[in-house]
């Protein structure tokens, strides 16, 4: 199989070509999950991510497909696979090539937990590719965000910040786990209907909130400017926080009216990619996205596998 990018990832076998994560709509493409940066119209990819699709472009334009059934697309054989991403995200495999897409092996509340498989070509995402970006484990990180959300309520409101579509959903989900219902903005309600309708279950509410209350915003809304939740929290002692894997080596207390920042990410760091190659056991390599020139040098320089930037 012929591996390279061009307008997205190319396969191709022959008078086979499927592209995954185009860049541009395409009939023979994959789109491995509902960021906007990987949203395109008319390719192939979950029917959660389809109906995701809908809600934020407004146009219902694709092909939905099943996790774990194989399908045919540009005359190649095509699987996807639970990334634990976000919700609906998938890992490709194409024949005996496995694309990553954006993944999180410790997956989510609200998008379930990948699993390695064992291909020829591994082509994975290196958003924290660098040596340097590790992250803390997920779990004390998220027992961080919950005993201070705890300890902040007894003050005021807590507000979060988070990105609307992946994130947003995921911190909602542990606020409900405390019993918390928290205040959403419109767009952030209309892609948690989406999950419900999954069977995903989210309790939250829209409107003006009053008293001690939770909220989850995007992060413009964190901005010194202030979004609605944010002014009604300070306004009652509220404290406020932002969520991201890149809180792990950056602060945003400059650039954000916010008290505190939590490493909640949905991708690998370094060692948990480098642990995810070895599970896959492949004889090559390809990265892409992020640190993908110094990742593939740490493959070779650590398994001794052919790796290469794909871009
Ligand atoms: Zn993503």
């Amino acid at each position: 199989m012929e591996i390279r990018y061009d307008h997205g990832i190319c396969l191709e076998n022959h008078r086979s070509k499927v592209i995954l994560d185009p860049t541009r709509q395409s009939d023979i493409g994959v789109v491995t999950h509902g960021h906007m940066d990987h949203l395109v119209k008319d390719a192939f990819m979950t029917h959660h991510t389809l109906d995701i699709l809908e809600v934020r472009t407004g146009e219902r334009r694709g092909r939905g497909l099943s996790y774990g059934f194989p399908h045919p697309v540009g005359g190649l054989n095509v699987t996807l696979y639970p990334a634990g991403h976000v919700f609906g995200s998938a890992m490709v495999m194409v024949d005996d090539v496995l694309y990553t897409g954006d993944f999180n092996p410790d997956g989510g509340m609200t998008c379930g937990r990948p699993s390695s498989y064992k291909c020829r070509d591994l082509i994975i995402e290196t958003t924290y590719g660098k040596e340097d970006y590790r992250l803390p484990p997920k779990d004390e990180v998220v027992s961080d965000i919950l005993a201070w959300t705890e300890c902040q309520l007894e003050e005021g409101p807590v507000v979060f910040g988070s990105y609307e579509f992946g994130k947003a959903q995921e911190i909602i989900s542990l606020l409900n786990s405390i019993g918390q219902e928290p205040y959403v903005t419109d767009n952030i309600a209309r892609l948690c209907a989406v999950y419900n309708r999954h069977g995903v279950p989210l309790r939250y509410d829209t409107g003006t909130p009053e008293g001690d209350f939770t909220a989850v915003v995007p992060p413009a809304d964190l901005k010194k400017t202030h979004g609605e939740f944010l002014k009604i929290a300070r306004k009652n002692k509220g404290t406020a926080a932002y969520l991201s894997g890149w809180c792990a080596f950056y602060s945003f207390f400059h650039s954000m009216d916010i008290d505190a920042q939590f490493p909640l990410s949905d991708h690998a760091g370094f060692d948990e990619l480098m642990d995810y190659v070895k599970r896959c056991q492949p004889e090559r390599v390809f990265t892409v996205h992020g640190s993908a020139r110094e990742f593939a040098c740490a493959v070779r320089k650590e398994l001794g596998i052919e790796a290469t930037a794909l871009k």
